[in-house]
């Protein structure tokens, strides 16, 4: 076994000195091959992963499993691991037994290295494709397959024993930790009553700009979310992660900066995020270099839920007299039902108090507002306290207003308000219909009526912007509609990043939300307007500042949280297992990589040819039925089958022909088409419309399309004026990348 160690090193060895010698002949102008050199700037890894891919295929045949996925994977791997071995100091001299991922020995530590790991490995598949043995492909498939499919690591060494019994594959690692270059020790500081280990915001951002691959500039602004998440449904052990985002770049995921694990949360928050203060304070000053220029950090906002920002700020809950994070409102003790004593609510009926700033937040002058104490937090020189503390949408729309509004409507507690039973009844048959024609974009359909008060995130979001006027029409008092569709017509002008920027659009929706909010207290009494529908009025300066809602919403982190607490399966030292875990498939390629890969190779693709039609009179070609188009998925049938094309035509589409290197496609149009709603604002306005009364057969040329459309049936009485008809609304880019 030792031998054929030996004979892989040695083969690391004679490409590397093939490398030294094909840069030698470069730079004596000899080479002409131009994807053996490295750049003096990184470019974008998925590109030159792309164009390896393209080589691969052509120069080997393809093996049993999806060579394509897996090797992006592996590659990932590669970089990442071996920069997780420099960070955690870990035995360099069991990695270095065997090629995978290791570095050449005697390289130095450092930036030099870095630019290897984003290359190095690529040139020597691209040069040598069969230096890589079948064993050492064996391994890196084994490796990346216990990764992704978060195989328990004692049945990876039952595999391994199993194969090492085969004369074939005895040089195959019999410990996974050698597998995957496990970190061996995991050096945590002591924060009671937990444990911390900090990765690093310079860490993390440098894997989140090699994975974005373009240049950023020397001034990075980042968004921070800490949240608690219990590891598992009994006991109270849980982490505490502290998240970074390069702030306004699409499609950017998360990285790790910390992660706290205790009982439960730690005593003393200023112990907790010393590091994280004290690296971010440094990286406003100093800066760090990435890519021989110095990179200044500055921390921008925290997206955060209530609780956690009351922590991580030393403020009081939700529930104080004072707890709005934007204004000086004082709340108000309300009892709804005197013979109740202890239901008691806080409720902020007042919608014009004076605005918190910077200074008055550090200068305490509304004492009531803070807790004994104050925050590292303050030390951070570029932070605005008041105006960085983001009330995103996930958790004041969606998981705030939205749900309160539909449990008002379903099972609130004024007959008035809520829904009859034969409407509840009609509202479950209209969610299951709409089911079918939630498009392949959203990652869940939305859930069932039965289910509404545990609904995900993404379900209230989805009534919020899309669904909530078909769902509801009719359904609810008329007053009681057209009060949700202030609230709707202000989160999809929010939220529409063509729109949310213009000042007569804030100043609208800042009104309409207003006035939404004020209506709440005639319609389902003073104690629905608790902190989180209070805090609506203050959306749209966030709005104003930040972008659109989603563009700092805590989605992604949320995603990423779900990722790090499925990484722990025992119970035992999570902390040092979820460092381990994150060692080996690291960061970027944890939350990135398939993802973030196949989003960003954006390459425009014609799938699934056919023979079966519908064509036109002069249109002759090679069929389709779907269209992979900037990354958004175009197909036949539905929910992937309705656009939008200039002029605000609305189609269906019924086939695509590729015809002299253009895409055509072939479908009926909409010839009727009005407003669903017209107040407060006509529903066309915000790309909303109802459609009926399709055409003949037509084609159009594909750089006519501006948008897909979530279409769904308008559940309307038909007519014979208005046959079946059905809502379209235009995605908005957060959902749809066209
Ligand atoms: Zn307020």
């Amino acid at each position: 076994m030792r031998r054929k160690r030996r004979t892989i090193v040695s083969e690391r060895q004679l490409r590397n000195r093939i490398r030294e010698d094909a840069a030698h002949l470069e730079a004596e102008g000899a080479l002409i091959h131009g994807s053996i050199t490295p750049p003096l700037q990184p470019t974008p890894l998925v590109e030159s992963e792309e164009e390896e891919l393209g080589a691969s295929f052509h120069d080997s045949p393809p093996p049993p499993h999806d060579f394509a996925d897996s090797s992006l994977q592996e590659t990932v791997d590669l970089h990442l691991l071996t920069d997780c071995d420099s960070q955690y100091d870990s035995s360099q001299d069991s990695y270095d037994s065997y090629e995978y991922g290791s570095n050449p020995e005697g390289e130095p530590e450092g930036e030099d290295r870095r630019e290897d790991w984003d290359f190095g490995e690529w040139e020597d598949e691209y040069l040598l494709p069969p230096a890589v043995t079948e064993q050492e492909q064996l391994i890196r498939d084994l490796a990346a397959w216990t990764v992704y499919c978060n195989i328990p690591r004692t049945h990876v060494n039952k595999l391994l024993v199993i194969l090492r019994k085969h004369p074939s594959y005895e040089s195959i690692p019999k410990d996974y930790r050698t597998l995957l270059k496990s970190v061996r020790n995991v050096p945590v500081k002591l924060v009671d009553p937990g444990s911390y280990f900090h990765f690093g915001i310079a860490k993390g951002l440098s894997r989140s700009l090699q994975t974005l691959g373009r240049d950023m500039g020397s001034d990075i602004k980042i968004f921070v979310n800490i949240d608690g998440i219990p590891i598992a449904k009994s006991g109270s052990s849980q982490f505490w992660p502290i998240l970074g985002k390069i702030a306004w770049v699409k499609r950017c995921k998360p990285f790790i900066i910390g992660v706290y694990w205790g009982p439960k949360k730690p005593i003393d928050v200023n112990i907790y995020l010393a590091d994280f203060v004290e690296e971010a304070t440094l990286l406003e000053v100093t800066g760090f270099e990435y890519c021989l220029i110095i990179v200044f950090v500055t921390i921008v906002a925290f997206i955060c839920d209530r609780p956690a920002l009351s922590f991580i700020l030393s403020i009081k809950g939700h529930t104080g007299y004072f707890s709005c994070l934007k204004c000086v409102t004082e709340g108000v003790s309300y009892r709804p039902n005197v013979n109740k004593r202890n239901s008691i609510f806080i409720v902020f009926p007042e919608l014009n108090a004076p605005l918190r700033t910077d200074a008055s937040f550090r200068s305490r002058e509304n004492p009531q507002h803070h807790l004994p104490g104050s925050s590292l937090l303050e030390n951070l020189f570029h932070f605005n306290l008041v105006d960085g503390v983001l009330l995103d949408g996930m958790h004041v729309t969606d998981l705030g207003a939205m749900k309160k509004l539909i449990l008002h409507y379903i099972k609130g507690k004024y007959q008035r308000v809520r829904m009859s039973r034969v409407s509840r009844a009609i509202l479950a048959y209209r969610i299951s219909e709409c089911r079918k024609y939630v498009p392949s974009e959203f990652p869940r359909k939305i859930e069932s009526l039965e289910f509404v008060g545990q609904w995900k995130a993404t379900s209230y979001r989805m009534v919020k912007l899309y669904l909530g006027p078909v769902l509801l029409k009719n359904l609810i008092r008329d007053d009681l509609f057209d009060h949700f569709l202030l609230f709707h017509t202000a989160m999809k002008l929010l939220s529409d990043e063509t729109k949310c920027f213009k000042p007569e659009i804030l100043i609208y929706c800042q009104n309409l939300l207003v006035k939404f909010v004020h209506d709440c207290i005639n319609l389902f009494g003073l104690q629905f307007v608790s902190s989180n529908i209070h805090h609506l009025i203050h959306v749209v300066f966030d709005v104003s500042r930040f972008g659109p809602l989603d563009s700092f919403s805590a989605y992604s982190f949320e995603n990423c949280l779900q990722i790090l607490k499925n990484l722990v399966r025992k119970s035992a030292m999570p902390l040092q297992q979820l460092v381990k875990r994150i060692g080996e498939i690291e960061i970027v390629q944890m939350l990135n990589t398939q993802e973030e890969l196949r989003n960003n190779l954006l390459v425009d693709q014609l799938l699934h040819c056919h023979q079966n039609g519908p064509v036109l009179p002069g249109i002759f070609g090679f069929q389709y039925k779907t269209l992979i188009f900037k990354g958004t998925t175009l197909c036949t049938i539905i929910p992937d089958n309705c656009i939008f094309l200039t002029a605000n035509r609305v189609i269906l589409i019924e086939n695509f022909v590729e015809q002299n290197n253009e895409i055509l496609i072939i479908g009926r149009q909409f010839l009727n088409d009005g407003d669903f709603f017209t107040l407060p604002i006509p529903s066309r306005q915000l790309h909303c419309y109802e459609v009926w009364n399709l055409s003949f057969l037509n084609s159009w040329p594909l750089r006519e399309v501006i948008g897909k459309a979530f279409i769904v049936p308008s559940f309307e009485i038909i007519t014979p004026e208005k046959p079946q008809s059905y809502v379209a609304s235009l995605l908005l880019s957060n959902d749809c990348i066209l």
